[in-house]
This record gives C-alpha cells, sequence and structure tokens, in this order.
C-alpha cells in the first residue's frame, strides 16, 4: 500500500498555484504518482497550497505507475515561456469557444528555438500530457527518405493521424531538417517536403484542436514562409537558465534523490553557470552514480546488497563536486 494522506500531499504541493480544472500529480516513493483533477478552489480563484491549506480528496484513485508522464512540474525554471504556451496551445486546445467569441484564430503552429538540451521537447511533452492531448513526436530528419513521395506521404499520414484523434499535438523535433530555406538546398526531396508541410499546416485552419509544435536550434534557417500567419506564426525562445532556473532544475532532478544534509543546490546552481537542463541532468545522474560506487567500492557486484547498504546509501555534496570534475 502507497503512503499517502492529505499531509503529504501538502508538503508535496506547498507552493504550487492551482485552479479549479487543474490536473496535479504527487509522486510517491518509488516510480508511482497519483493524479487529482481540482474540482474547486476556496476563495474560488486561484490558490496557493501552504502548509496550512486544507485539502480534501474525493474518490481517491490509484496510484499509477509512472511511465513517462511529464507535468509542468517536472519542467525547472522556464516559467514566461511555459505561461505563454499555455496560452497560447493549451487555452485554445482546451476553450476554443472563448476564441471563436473574440472571433480569432487560435495559432496553428508555434515555433520554439533555443540551444540543444533547454527543454523544448519537455515542454511539448509537458502540454500534451496536462492537456491531455494526443501527441504525436516527429524528428525532421527521419521524415526524409530518398524514395520519390515517400516523405511527403510520411508528413502527410501524421497529420491524418492527429486529425483523427483531436485534441492532438503535433511535436515536429529538428524541423529544420524538413523545413530548410527553399532558395538556399538544391536537394528535390526537401523542397517537395517544405511544400507539403505549407500545404499541411493551411489545411489546419479549419480544424480545431489540432496544433503543430516545432523545434529547433537554428531558426533562422528555416523557410520564412513556414513563419507567416496562419502557420509558425508565433514563435517562443527557451533561453539557457539562469541561477534560479537552474537551481529549480537541480531540484526537479533530485526530487527522487536521497540527498544528505550538506548538499547546497543553490551553491551547486551558482557555480554551473551555462549548464543546459540536460547538463544539469547528466550532473545529478553522475552524483548518483559516484555515491553508488561508495557503496560497492570493491568494483566486484554481489547479488545482495546488504540492507544496512542501502539505508545508509546518500548523496553527498562532495558526489556532486566530484560529478562536476
Ligand atoms: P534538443 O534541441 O537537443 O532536442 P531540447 O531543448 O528538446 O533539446 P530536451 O530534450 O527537452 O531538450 O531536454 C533533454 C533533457 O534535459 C530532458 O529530458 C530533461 O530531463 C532535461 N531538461 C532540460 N531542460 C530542463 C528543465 N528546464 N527542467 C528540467 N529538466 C530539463
Amino acid at each position: 500500500q502507497m503512503e499517502w494522506d492529505t499531509g503529504y500531499m501538502c508538503r508535496a504541493l506547498e507552493g504550487l498555484p492551482v485552479i479549479k480544472g487543474n490536473r496535479i500529480r504527487v509522486a510517491l516513493l518509488g516510480p508511482h504518482a497519483v493524479s487529482f483533477n481540482v474540482t474547486g478552489t476556496f476563495p474560488g480563484k486561484v490558490v496557493l497550497i501552504h502548509s496550512d491549506t486544507i485539502i480534501e480528496i474525493e474518490n481517491p484513485g490509484r496510484p499509477q505507475e509512472v511511465t513517462d508522464r511529464i507535468t509542468y512540474q517536472d519542467i525547472g525554471g522556464l516559467h514566461t515561456e511555459i505561461q505563454r504556451i499555455r496560452e497560447m496551445i493549451e487555452l485554445p486546445l482546451v476553450y476554443p469557444e472563448i476564441f471563436e467569441r473574440v472571433g480569432i484564430h487560435p495559432p496553428n503552429g508555434v515555433l520554439l528555438y533555443g540551444p540543444p538540451g533547454t527543454g523544448k521537447t519537455l515542454i511539448a511533452r509537458a502540454v500534451a500530457s496536462e492537456t491531455d492531448a494526443h501527441f504525436i513526436a516527429v524528428n525532421g530528419p527521419e521524415i526524409i527518405h530518398k524514395f520519390y513521395g515517400e516523405s511527403e506521404a510520411k508528413l502527410r499520414s501524421v497529420f491524418e493521424q492527429a486529425a483523427g484523434m483531436t485534441p492532438s499535438i503535433i511535436f515536429i523535433d529538428e524541423i529544420d531538417a524538413i523545413a530548410p530555406k527553399r532558395s538556399e538546398v538544391s536537394g528535390e526531396v526537401e523542397k517537395r517536403v517544405v511544400g507539403q508541410l505549407l500545404a499541411l499546416m493551411d489545411g489546419l485552419k479549419k480544424r480545431r484542436h489540432v496544433v503543430v509544435i516545432g523545434a529547433t536550434n537554428i531558426p533562422d534557417s528555416i523557410d520564412p514562409a513556414l513563419r507567416r500567419p496562419g502557420r509558425f506564426d508565433r514563435e517562443i525562445s527557451i533561453n539557457v537558465p539562469n541561477k534560479e532556473g537552474r537551481e529549480e532544475i537541480l531540484k526537479v532532478h533530485t526530487k527522487n534523490m536521497p540527498l544528505a544534509k550538506d548538499v547546497d543546490l543553490a551553491r551547486i546552481a551558482e557555480i554551473t553557470h551555462g549548464f543546459v537542463g540536460a547538463d544539469l541532468e547528466a550532473l545529478c545522474r553522475e552524483a548518483g552514480m559516484t555515491a553508488v560506487r561508495e557503496i560497492m567500492p570493491e568494483k566486484k557486484f554481489c547479488k545482495t546488497i546488504p540492507d544496512g547498504k542501502l539505508r545508509v546509501l546518500e548523496v553527498r555534496m562532495e558526489h556532486f563536486t566530484c560529478a562536476m570534475e
């Protein structure tokens, strides 16, 4: 039986702003989590969960094994970026009637750009799971096939699949590979694929509930026709995190680690200038591995690990320092 009660929930959710309709996930020990829908708050607006907040749980669900469900809580930093994404993608997907009422077309495409490892894919996955939308991820270079017409057919099938399972999000990673500037490429395949992508994006105008998110490290190499209104007309830059962002990312990646009291995440954030999310994740993993190596010093693997050794296993500040090296 999983141990969880409202006191545990309050501690896990402290500082989280919620509003009716949100879906929140509480991580339990081990690879389990339990999800809740916020059915109401008092006062009836956005509330901030505090240590004194009273939480009532109706019909508690069963803890689920966490597979790859990613929520906004798994993203460190990037608050403004997430806010903008939520306005542009989540709002139109969840409440299309608001846009109809104002008489405007919600965006069909959003381009995320920024250096590798800053969390572009992570954000797209979080939006999909938070909106319960069907998520189709495609990798730009994988679309390109050498046989005539095959690349376009692949792209068409992705859009068809998305249209059949609305609400849906098509995530095209490394979109620069399939939409390079037509004036600068010599390959016929690339030119045809860009043309097909433009046509499919235009076709989306008639459809609601399908949003395309493109991600790239080199936005300037994308065909300008794709960045016109009605296509990828919104762009969000995902930047390298600052000190506060780095600390939040470290918190995300150490949340399931038995951290020793001496671990100072703020200090680690201070000395990791220039690290992106993927680097910080690697740093945490390496620190964890260093701690593991310590309890297995003889370089030989025994079948069972003495219970005592497991219980004292901690990740200390020196493991992080060592990992940095
Ligand atoms: P690329 O341009 O190479 O595709 P990307 O920007 O899409 O990179 P992701 O794939 O989202 O980067 O990030 C790689 C990994 O780094 C993620 O799985 C995640 O674990 C970690 N990561 C990156 N940014 C963050 C963040 N802001 N918060 C928490 N983890 C992060």
